[in-house]
């Protein structure tokens, strides 16, 4: 019975002189498992935003203002002109 104990006493001064000597390359390993664990984590809401969040915007118009494209569906339309915000229209109007 003693001999196991000598062995195991033995084998745990061989794993904590392993561990101090590769200290280092243990954190950076653990260090790595934890950026993969929370990037796992991150992962499943990305893809929804991805997914569900961005719409195919339709096609783009050409701001009459300040020449800035955006998707047709966010434009303000008066008459045949198209602008990208209140903004542009208010500066088109007042130039007019
Ligand atoms: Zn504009």
């Amino acid at each position: 019975m003693k001999e196991v104990i000598f062995v195991s006493v033995v084998l745990l001064v061989l794993f904590v002189l392993t561990a101090i000597r590769y200290r280092k390359q243990i954190m950076a390993l653990l260090n790595v498992w934890r950026m993969l664990r929370s990037m796992r984590q991150m992962n499943p809401t990305r893809n929804s935003q991805i997914n569900g969040g961005t719409k195919p915007a339709g096609p783009l118009v050409n701001c009459g203002k300040c020449g800035t494209w955006v998707p047709d569906i966010q434009s303000i339309k008066i008459g045949r002109a198209s602008y990208c915000s209140a903004e542009c229209v208010e500066k088109s109007a007042q130039a007019a």
